[in-house]
Parts: C-alpha cells; structure tokens; sequence
C-alpha cells in the first residue's frame, strides 16, 4: 500500500445488481480483544453483534471472511489480579477463557476463531515485529525514572501508586490523575507517595526502557497520511469524526492552560519483570507493555486459523487484494490509529483497510427505569430468562449507525421495537397468510399475482440494492427502517386486500390464493433482508418457505410453504423487570423451629475437642441472690465432686433434678461467677428467644447410661 495517497478503497464498491458478480473479497475482520480480567458486559456483546451482521452481510454476499477475536491476556492488572485468586497468570486467563463461549454462542456470534495473546503465534509474532522495527532503525531505550515497590520488588504502574494531589491535596488519588480537582500529573508529583499494592512507600530507581519512535518524521509522515486518506470520491476513509480528532494529536499546539502539545510523542514499549507479558527479544527481564502485543493478537488468532486449516498465513497476507478491518470502541482509537498501523507499515506488513468506531452502549440512560429496573444489563442473565438473543441483535441493530457515538438501551423502547416492528410489522406477515395457505391450498402457492401484489413484490426486491449498501456502510439502524417501511406497505396491502373477509366466501378463492401468495413471497424477501442481524430466524424461514436464505442474489420464489410454526414469541414486561431486578441480597437464614439457623459446619476434630459426659446430679440448691441460677453438684466419675452453676432457676425445682442423669461440657475452662467458680456446662434445650418462647429442657440420657461415660 502506497502511504502517500492512491490507496485503492474498496468501501462501497458493492456490486450494482445488475452488473455481474465480481471477485468474491478477501477479508479479515476482528473486534477488539477484550482485557481477559472478566467476564464479557453488554458492552463487549454490542461490539460483536455489530461485526457479526457485518460479516454476515459480507458472507451473504459471496465474500470470503475470516472473523477472529482473541482474549488479551498480558499486563500487571491480570498478574496482580491472579496472584490475589492465588493463581498463576496462565491459570487465571484459561479460567476467563473457558466462560467465553456461553455469550459468543448465545448471541450467535460467528467468530471463526477465538485465541489468546498468550498463545506461542502471538509470542513469536510480537517478537519478530519488533525485530522488524528495530531493523528499521526505530527502537531506541532511555534510561527513566519510576517508582519501585520495595516490598513487592517490582516498579509500579502510574495506577498503582497513590497519594496526595499536589494541587488540591486530596488524599488517596491515582498517579496518574486526580479524581477530585481533575488535574493531570506524573506519579512523581505525588506528595507521600505509596504503594497501592504494599502500602509502602515507593523508591524512584532507574530503570532502562525501549520506545518505539512514534515522532521519527517517517512515522508522522505516513500517520498523517493513513488517517487522512479519502476514497475515490474524496470522502475521509476513517469516520469523519475519527478522522478529525487524530488531526489534532500531530499539531504542536497552545492548550487552553497555557501548555504546549507536542505532537506525536515516542511511546514507550517496556515493562520491566516481574511482569505477565512477552520478553523482549535480546533484553533478559524486560517485557513489551501489553498494548505492544494486544493488536498483534489479531494476526495470532488468524494465523491459528489458517494453521489449523492447513492454509499458509503468510500467502494469505500478501495477497494485495485482502481487506483488513477492526471493530473497536471509542476508547482505544489512538492504539488503533496511530501505534498499530505504525507497527505494521514499519515492520514491512499490511496496514488495516480501516478501522470501524463505536460509541458506548449505555443501559436505561443510566437511570432506573422503574423501581425495580436497575441500569445494569448481563448477558448471560438475559439468556436465562429466555430472552431472545435475536430480539437484543435486532435492536441494537435498529440503533447502531456507521458514527462514532453512544447509543442507549432503554427497556420500554426495547418492547416497543421488538413488538411493534419485529413481530407486529414483520413476523406476522407470514402467520396471517399460512394458515390459509395449508388450509386450503394445501401448502401450494400461485405465481398468477393480482396487479397490485405483483407491483409490491418487485419493489420489495428492487430494495435490495440499496438495503445492501447501507449493511455495507454499517448504517444498520438506517438498513432496518428501510425493511420496516417495506413492511409497512406489505400491510398496507393486507388491510386493502383483507384476506380475512376474502377466506368467508369461496368464490373468492382465487383472489385468496393471489394475497396470500404475495404475502409469503413478500416475507421472504424481508426475511432475507434482516438475515445478517437475525440469522436463525432465516434458518427457521429457510425451512418454512423452502427458499435459501444464507444468499444476497438468490431467487425468492416460493412454490410450497410447510405447516406454519411460531417463529418468534413477543418480549414481555416481565421479563423486562426480570432482566433489571436488582441482583437478590444473599437468601435470609433459614431459620429452624428453634428459632436460629444451623451453625457453621465443623469437621469431626473439632467435635472431638468436646468432652461431653455423663454426669449425675448429686446435689442441687437454689442460689441466694440469683433467681436464675441454680447450683449443682456432678459427679462425672473422676472421684471428685464438680461445682456447675446453671441458669435453671425458672424452670426446675432443687428437688427434681437431685438423683437424675444429665449431660455436661466436662472439658470447658473453668469460670468465676459471682457466686463462685463454675466447673463445667450443664445441656439444656431452648428457643433461642426465650422471651418469645420459654422454656428450658435439660438432656437425660435413656436408662443404662452410667456416670463418667463420654458422648462420642
Ligand atoms: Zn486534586
């Protein structure tokens, strides 16, 4: 690819319908490799179900697709995070990796491949890149400053450090930035600086770092260039909003306090060990910064692929006709935009085609939606409730456009979407006119249609170029309400044509079998229009009308339907609740007649610790000054009488109790009493609200049991 202009940009060159089908592409699309230290949020599923109707859309078209992702593994948040789940790193990340693929699967995600950055391709990847790099004359290591945690031995990342805002002095703030007074500095601005993993104070040590050399004007030069670059008809390739951002970061420039931007820094590549990462080739103890090898996980999850297929990665490279995109969000444009394509063109490889922004996905705009509706939305909560993952791609789909900007999920517009348009505007096109269909037709479909049906029908199809173009420039919000207003006029014509009326009287049946015909054919080509965002729906229409669905230019016509099944249930309010209910607080005790919960279990060691014998009462007197106690005089069958006081008083009589068997604690440390020492534990049952529920029962053995006998 020629970095100073004439790239030849193939966004948009979908092939008008009527001329013939060129080339299949050859493309190779990835969204971004989420950080392996949790599970997978909404946020992430919108980003693969926004590449997934892509792909879909492209491999409808006839074009070859390899769609990858990967997890990113490395970096001292995974390493920090695994040594507190008393872990090794490797351990924790195959744990998250193994909770992957219940979302991919249940939200239809078609990734051909899903890898790691910890896997060997991506190790021996990372390192000949910046062997490349560095033979290219644009690595170079400086000696800097950095924190040092004497305790853990390792430098601190800038999130690692906390202390006192030198600004505003607030206590406890990040090294990085304040989160009181706002104010940007470098850790070493702290006052009392600490450690946020030991506590103690931080060393400044020096410590050698390599930087990839982002400001060599070979660099800037093509930066400029590749984020700059228009098509053939003069349009920005990266999103205007892009586009236009990226150009601020190359001027040197006056910020509004007064400080003066630079430009495009060098940006430093290194961490220094101990570190969960890749080492650095030739440098014992230093590894890349995990943003070095994160990206380079694109081409290793690719590269397993095509391993695994028997298919040469670096052939598929070098073809000149293969298309490079990357779905990512908003928060990691400059790592996509500026430092991943200066790695690739410096390092002798293809640039990305482009790569494709998002906003962020809020949930209920952040406000609850009723008093049981939280913000937050889980995956795999959604799945099981039973929740259509096609009702949750649909509407993302309706929202999404090819910008870079937030989109909001909000319950009762969710309904509204899925009800109204999806399943009121669409789906029932088909079950109003199938039952008449098998019924009386016997599943048969006339081709003769009335006039007006025939018209219909061909400007429903003649949609499908200009529905194709807008899948192709990710306008999918737009692509759906094209669908819907065809929809629209499908039930237009079933209100005009009133199949309903027309099934009363037999005489009408031909004028039946024309409407229903024109419905079904009608459905089908809209089913094929939303196939990329609702992929097993059009599996299941696919069988239903017995026309393919996985092609763009496949003809629709249907000439037998099969007995109509339910093809997708309505979104109901409680499901709705369902889905934002608060997680339940951990389930009340089970309490027990007795008025308290099982205690903890304990092994039979510790049940062993307790001497319970069998004690007879010898003697029994009331206790003067104590309503409550009673004094008793055990003997256990060690020749030594034991002085028990015990909290009976209420209950049993002196009388009573002397010349009876009970059961006592014989191994309890002594205790003075105000009365004298206690020596032991009588057992006695009660509620454990004895106000509520009086009531004391002392334990008596069954006949036989001897005194001094132990309870095992
Ligand atoms: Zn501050």
């Amino acid at each position: 690819m020629n970095s100073q202009g004439g790239i030849a940009f193939k966004i948009g060159a979908y092939p008008s319908q009527k001329s013939p089908m060129s080339a299949p592409r050859q493309l190779f699309v990835t969204t971004a490799l989420p950080y392996a230290n949790g599970k997978f949020h909404v946020g992430h599923i919108m980003e693969y179900i926004q590449a997934d109707i892509w792909v879909r859309f492209q491999r409808m078209q006839g074009h070859h697709v390899n769609f990858v992702g990967a997890d990113d593994t490395h970096g001292a948040p995974i390493m920090i995070a695994a040594e507190k789940a008393g872990q090794t790193p490797q351990a924790f990340v195959a744990d998250i990796a193994a909770g992957r693929k219940p979302y991919l699967d249940g939200f239809h995600i078609s990734f051909d491949n899903w890898h790691s950055t910890d896997a060997p391709e991506n190790h021996e990847l990372a390192r000949q890149i910046y062997r490349d790099l560095k033979s290219n004359d644009l690595i170079e290591t400086r000696t800097i400053e950095q924190f040092f945690d004497p305790a853990k031995n390792m430098f601190l990342p800038d999130r690692y450090i906390k202390g006192e805002c030198p600004k505003c002095h607030a206590k406890d703030q990040y090294g990085d930035n304040c989160e009181v007074c706002g104010s940007v500095y470098a850790p070493t601005d702290l006052i009392n600086p600490y450690s946020a993993l030991s506590g103690v104070t931080p060393e400044l040590k020096h410590s050698e770092h390599f930087f990839f050399k982002l400001s060599d004007p070979r660099c800037v030069e093509f930066l400029e260039a590749w984020t700059q670059r228009v098509d053939a008809n003069g349009k920005l390739v990266l999103q205007a909003e892009v586009a236009n951002k990226i150009k601020e970061w190359f001027s040197v420039r006056t910020n509004a306090d007064g400080t003066t931007s630079e430009g495009l820094g060098d940006w430093d590549i290194s961490r220094d060990a101990p570190y969960f990462g890749i080492e650095i080739p030739d440098a014992p103890g230093k590894y890349f910064y995990v943003w070095l090898d994160a990206p380079v996980g694109y081409l290793a999850s690719l590269k397993n692929l095509l391993t695994k297929r028997g298919q040469d990665y670096d052939a598929y490279m070098a073809n000149p006709a293969l298309e490079q995109y990357h779905f990512i969000g908003k928060d990691i444009v400059t790592f996509h935009t500026l430092f991943w394509p200066a790695m690739l063109k410096f390092s002798g490889r293809k640039t990305p085609d482009n790569v494709f922004v998002h906003g962020f996905l809020t949930v209920n705009n952040g406000e609850k939606m009723s008093k049981s509706r939280g913000t937050g939305l889980d995956p795999l909560k959604y799945l099981s409730l039973g929740m259509n993952p096609e009702w949750l791609r649909y509407y993302l789909a309706a929202k999404l456009s090819a910008r870079n900007e937030d989109i909001d999920f909000n319950a009762d517009d969710f309904m509204a979407r899925v009800n109204s348009d999806l399943i009121g505007k669409y789906v029932n096109i088909a079950s109003r006119a199938a039952g008449f269909l098998t019924k009386r037709f016997g599943g048969q479909l006339t081709h003769a249609f009335d006039p007006q049906g025939a018209a219909l029908l061909q400007v429903i199809r003649a949609a499908a170029h200009d529905i194709a173009q807008l899948y192709e420039t990710r306008e999918f919000g737009k692509a759906t309400r094209e669908i819907m207003l065809l929809a629209d006029k499908v039930n237009a014509y079933v209100d005009q044509n009133k199949p309903w009326d027309l099934a009363k009287d037999t005489t009408n049946n031909e004028a039946l079998h024309q409407v229903c015909s024109v419905l079904i054919n009608t459905f089908a080509v809209l089913t094929r229009y939303l196939a990329p965002v609702l992929p097993e729906l059009a599996q299941a229409v696919q069988g239903f009308v017995g026309v393919d669905m996985q092609h763009w230019h496949s003809a629709t016509d249907v000439a037998t339907i099969a007995p109509y099944q339910h093809l997708m249930q309505r979104v109901t309010p409680e499901q709705l609740d369902a889905l934002f209910e608060p997680p339940a607080s951990p389930e009340p005790e089970k309490l027990t007649p007795g008025g308290e919960a099982i205690a903890p279990t304990i092994s039979i060691d510790d049940f062993a610790k307790i001497d319970l014998r069998i004690a007879k009462i010898m003697n029994c007197e009331a206790v003067e000054g104590s309503t409550k106690l009673l004094r008793l005089t055990l003997d256990v069958g060690e020749g030594k009488m034991r002085n028990v006081f015990s909290g009976i008083a209420s209950v049993y009589k002196p009388e009573d109790l002397v010349g009876q068997l009970t059961v006592m604690v014989a191994n309890l440390a002594p205790r003075k009493m105000k009365f004298g020492v206690s020596e032991g534990m009588v057992l006695a049952a009660s509620h454990a609200d004895e106000k509520a529920q009086p009531g004391i029962h002392i334990l008596t053995p069954w006949p036989g049991a001897q005194p001094g006998m132990r309870i095992h």
